[in-house]
């Protein structure tokens, strides 16, 4: 605390990320991150890219991005918002649409983000409980609130809602929902068909997780005109360069090389299917993952201490302290190799503690 804060930041309660050690070299299965670089269409993009037009601001309406994603996604281009990461995105939204009279609502076991953005634009919010095997039950989302956001799939636990489910959500309420689909990609079913039906869906993405490009911090809002008016006014009221001129060109880039984006997913998602039969051979539960990490938790080893083992194996993994899955472990989908070794490592802890005993 300081006497020179404000009485808001005083009171916020700020998003801690997953670790990003600068000294140490990890096998790194804690941010979610891909473990494969992003298309070379990016390095000759980079590469190319016309050093001179550094001297100019951006083009504020990101419109060469705009136009390749409605390009990619059937859409119109003043149905698309570019923000610097979808972070960015989500902040924005909460501004746009959230109002602050109602709470608004999102599950209890989600993105830890969300509840940050309330206390920082003073939004009030009710977590809705997950059901016993940590699923969304949309039905708990009827009656009064002010907006609802929800991960599809959902993060930590990788667990995806389905279409009809969403479309359900939509047809319950009249306020703003949003979608966060962060990782649908890997296996879920995006809600960019409901778009034309539902004025009041924004579906958020990002080219962070399936397009390897984290670092470039690439965020997209998706929905009718109306809802991304909304967000330019916000954007337009708070910084009108988002995403500078070279992320831009790396983006247009990524979404021409589609054949590599495919290549990438498909193999994490076959990776996916390894690890999870061989975490379920060393006694883990494992969720069922629709995502690029799989939620677990250990019969008889508690995960914090699973956690401490794999840091000192040179692995990194997700662990939250928080109620409900504190037992839990979340664990990225790396590369073949990245997750034999953790199997490795898992096998060296579990048989060094039989030892002990
Ligand atoms: C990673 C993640 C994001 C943020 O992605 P950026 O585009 O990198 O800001 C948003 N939502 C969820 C659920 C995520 O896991």
């Amino acid at each position: 605390m300081s006497q020179f804060w404000s009485d808001l930041v005083q009171q916020l309660d700020p998003y801690v990320p997953g670790e990003q050690p600068q000294d140490h070299q990890y096998i790194k299965l804690n941010t979610n991150e891909n473990p494969y670089p992003p298309s070379p269409e990016v390095a000759k993009a980079i590469q190319g890219f016309p050093l001179e037009s550094l001297r100019r601001y951006p083009d504020p309406e990101s419109s060469d991005l705009r136009k390749a994603l409605a390009g990619y996604f059937s859409l119109e281009p003043n149905q698309i918002f570019i923000g610097n990461g979808s972070d960015e995105v989500l902040a924005h939204s909460y501004q746009a649409f959230f109002s602050g009279r109602d709470p608004i609502l999102f599950p209890d076991i989600s993105y830890s983000f969300y509840p940050a953005y309330c206390s920082l634009y003073q939004i009030k919010y009710r977590s809705i409980a997950l059901d016993k095997k940590l699923c969304v039950d949309v039905s708990d989302y009827r009656g009064a609130n002010g907006g609802i956001i929800i991960p599809n799939p959902n993060a930590p636990t990788g667990i995806a809602l389905s279409l009809d489910a969403i479309r359900e959500l939509l047809e319950n309420t009249t306020s703003v929902v949003i979608v966060d689909e962060a990782y649908v990609d890997f296996g879920a079913e995006s809600a960019l068909r409901l778009i034309a039906d539902f004025p009041n869906l924004l579906v958020i993405q990002t080219f962070s997780k399936s397009r390897s490009l984290a670092g470039m911090r690439l965020g997209y809002a998706l929905g009718q005109p109306e809802l991304i008016e909304g967000l330019n006014r916000v954007k337009n009221s708070f910084n009108s360069y988002p995403v500078d001129s070279l992320a831009s060109a790396v983006a247009v880039a990524s979404l021409k090389d589609e054949a590599w984006f495919q290549q990438c997913r498909d193999r994490i998602i076959s990776t996916r299917g390894w690890l999870e039969i061989a975490l379920t051979e060393l006694a883990f539960k494992v969720y069922p993952s629709a995502s690029n990490f799989l939620f677990v938790q250990h019969a008889s080893f508690p995960a914090h201490d699973l956690y401490q083992k794999l840091k000192k194996a040179g692995i990194l993994v997700r662990y939250f302290d928080a109620p409900r899955i504190d037992n839990c472990l979340r664990i990225t989908i790396g590369s073949k190799d990245e997750c034999r070794s953790l199997i490795e490592a898992l096998k060296q802890i579990i048989m060094n503690s039989k030892i002990d005993e």
